[in-house]
């Protein structure tokens, strides 16, 4: 672990005198990563910088605008000129830590880095169109799900509950305003059609495409993708797509033929499948509204035993997580062992995440007294170090038992001011009241571990 550890730190110090050739605070991500949200006409270049407008007129005369906006164009200059574009707060708060501290700009600049790319954007001018070596596309937002989590912008169920209830006025955070976006419905969205114009430009480069959501199942930009690729073969492609895995089981069947007929015909180099879950049994229901765990683990099933593909849980961390994930390593484990085998070729089918969640703050795990439900936590990361084996496929790996030992740290010791908390708590309660009276679900009976904390936050309210 600390071996491996410290050598990604030694790779990623390597490219930084290479990429300062340009500036120091030069990222190839502004240049190369781009999510693009057609629903809505929004991108940006990671995760950090807010998602900003793709102006139609523009797009109209270059469909490559989807990525290369002129708001981009003119903080890839700022970059070019060393100056820190503000969007990218997140990276220059982490460097300025001092150098033992890696951002995400610096580890993206070495896996994107190669020498091509480097010359085009040291030799063009800074307002040049470039085609991206990763995108992650988003073709509408129809969704037969709506965790609470999420937002209308990306789920067409959440969507019409707001338009159906209104927003949830009674809360400070996550109030889910319609008001203020425009949703295009894909069949006639003018950035799904400048996507159709871009794609034959753009696939001649592109190496990672990651299909999003909404449901991309329920897409047929996605379905036509599919077959685009099949005409048009990208044998350096990777091809990544998230799904709820809760669709009809005649879709899943009629997907998992077409990525084994892309992979076996080697279309595309490589295929990964995404899925959310965030615990077992009716919490994970409660948490993502719409989701059927039988569906899920009949689609499940069907997918791993059709293809020899992997596929990766993305195991949201969230408050409702705490009491009961152990439900879903006892799930995991059981799946390691029916699904890995002698004949694949890769070591693990059943790969897993556990990223944790900052926001809303009423679903963040640090608003709970730690006292109550630490011990939830610890017992979450005994279980994993009971079943630790790097050499049994069935087990869990010292790896992911890191990763996890970081998110019970970071909940031991991450400490809220008091108003935070407060706000949190408050917020809590109102949410749930009024998510269970919208949604018939019902909060004490779910998590009846949990109602001490639950009438702590009632009181608040
Ligand atoms: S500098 Fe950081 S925030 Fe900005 S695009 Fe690069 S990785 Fe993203």
């Amino acid at each position: 672990m600390q071996n491996s550890q410290t050598n990604t730190k030694e790779r990623i110090q390597k490219f930084i005198p290479i990429t300062n050739e340009i500036s120091p605070t030069f990222c190839l991500a502004k240049w190369h990563h781009t999510t693009i949200y057609l629903q809505t006409g929004e991108t940006h270049s990671c995760y950090h910088p807010p998602p900003h407008s793709i102006p139609l007129l523009d797009l109209l005369k270059n469909p490559s605008t989807l990525h290369n906006t002129n708001q981009k164009k003119l903080e890839r200059l700022e970059m070019l000129n060393g100056d820190k574009p503000s969007g990218c707060q997140y990276c220059w708060n982490i460097e300025s830590l001092g150098q033992d501290y890696i951002s995400d700009r610096l580890e993206r600049n070495s896996t994107i880095y190669t020498q091509e790319r480097f010359d085009q954007i040291k030799n063009g001018g800074w307002d040049q169109d470039i085609n991206p070596q990763y995108i992650e596309i988003s073709f509408g937002n129809e969704c037969n799900f709506k965790c609470g989590y999420c937002h209308p912008k990306h789920s067409s169920s959440y969507y019409k509950e707001i338009k159906d209830y209104g927003p949830y006025t009674m809360v400070k955070n996550h109030r889910n305003d319609i008001d203020w976006f425009t949703i295009y419905e894909e069949e006639d969205n003018p950035y799904v059609a400048a996507w159709w114009k871009w794609w034959p430009e753009v696939s001649k480069t592109l190496t990672i495409l990651r299909i999003t959501g909404g449901e991309p199942l329920l897409q047929a930009s996605t379905w036509r993708l599919l077959d685009e690729i099949f005409k048009n073969p990208m044998p350096d492609l990777e091809l990544n797509i998230n799904s709820n895995f809760g669709v009809k089981p005649i879709l899943i069947e009629r997907f998992s033929d077409k990525v084994n007929d892309l992979k076996k015909n080697k279309k595309i180099k490589d295929f990964k499948l995404f899925t959310s879950i965030d615990t077992w049994g009716h919490p994970a229901e409660y948490i993502r509204t719409g989701l059927d765990l039988d569906v899920w683990e009949r689609n499940l099933d069907h997918y791993l035993s059709k293809t020899d593909l992997p596929v990766t849980f993305m195991i949201t961390f969230n408050i409702l997580t705490v009491t009961n994930f152990q439900s879903l390593l006892v799930k995991i484990l059981e799946w390691r062992k029916k699904y890995n085998n002698d004949q694949q070729n890769r070591w693990q089918r059943l790969r897993f995440d556990t990223p944790y969640l900052k926001e809303p703050l009423q679903y963040d795990m640090n608003i709970l007294p730690k006292d109550e439900f630490m011990p939830y936590m610890y017992a979450h990361l005994n279980f994993i170090e009971q079943n630790v084996d790097d050499n049994d496929r069935s087990k869990f790996t010292n790896l992911e038992k890191e990763k996890f030992l970081r998110v019970v740290k970071y909940m031991d010791t991450a400490r809220y001011s008091g108003e935070k908390i407060f706000e949190g708590r408050r917020d809590f309660a109102n949410w749930f009241n009024e998510y269970d009276q919208r949604r018939g679900t019902d909060f004490l009976k779910t998590f009846p571990e949990m109602k001490n904390f639950y009438n702590l936050c009632q009181d608040l309210s």
